[in-house]
């Protein structure tokens, strides 16, 4: 008994350490926010309904062994197969620029990890999201289920051409860079929806675009931060 009441102790320790490492993780994210979010959202703060998710969402059950001791530092962290998890700020960023609402269905294109679809299933009704590299949808796909996400659903093969089965989407969110949005997400994107991706050549410089389709279905592109993406690959 006394051996088990010493364990569970420790237990609830560490996820006091953990809170409050994600705790500290938003406080950046939100200093972060001040300084450049506005070329983004048009404001200096990040939606506090996404910043609520991020406190509770352990981005540690996210990132291999290794990478555990990083995993609230606001950096991206390298996830194997020459991937990363991307920046905690960036996740936050994007996820506000998708105006994300409950009964939404979302796309998200390069599921590495499984993070940011965690992030996003806690805030819309359903996740679809597509990852080209097979061992890394099994593991993002095992570790949203033993997360509880039952709301995620990984797709493996090459995201440019989306997910046409389960369109149209309310918002689109593409975490590798592209040299052109492609078409076919456009196609599977609601009029009236959102699209989030970094644009630019390989690892050179990116530039985070936003799309709107209007409801008549026109679209109207914005340009916002410079950032740094792996790249979205073609046809493996
Ligand atoms: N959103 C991820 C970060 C992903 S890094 C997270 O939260 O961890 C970008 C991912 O996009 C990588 O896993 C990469 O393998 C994947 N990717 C690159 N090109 C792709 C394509 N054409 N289709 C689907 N996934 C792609």
């Amino acid at each position: 008994m006394a051996f088990a009441a010493a364990i569970a102790a420790r237990v609830a320790g560490a996820a006091d350490e953990e809170a409050s490492a994600r705790t500290a993780m938003v406080a950046r994210i939100e200093e972060h926010a001040r300084d450049v979010a506005g070329e983004a959202l048009g404001r200096s703060w990040i939606d506090p309904r996404i910043l609520e998710v991020m406190r509770r969402v352990p981005r540690h059950a996210f990132v291999p062994p290794d990478q555990v001791a990083h995993a609230y530092e606001d950096r991206p962290l390298p996830i194997g197969h020459g991937q990363t998890i991307s920046q905690p700020f960036i996740v936050a960023l994007m996820t506000d620029m998708l105006r994300t609402a409950t009964g939404q269905v979302v796309l998200e294109v390069g599921t590495g990890s499984g993070y940011q679809a965690a992030v996003l299933a806690e805030l819309v009704q359903t996740v679809h999201s597509i990852e080209i590299i097979r061992p890394l949808a099994d593991e993002a796909e095992w570790r949203l289920r033993a997360q509880g996400h039952a709301n995620v659903t990984v797709h493996r093969g090459d995201g440019y051409y989306g997910v046409p089965e389960a369109a149209p989407f309310d918002g689109i969110m593409v975490t590798a860079a592209g040299d052109n949005i492609p078409p076919p997400l456009l196609d599977q994107l609601k009029p009236g929806g959102w699209m989030v991706i970094p644009v630019g050549s390989g690892f050179a410089l990116q530039l985070l675009m936003l799309v709107e389709k209007r409801q008549d279905g026109r679209l109207r592109t914005y340009q916002t931060l410079p950032v740094a993406f792996v790249p979205l690959v073609r046809g493996l």
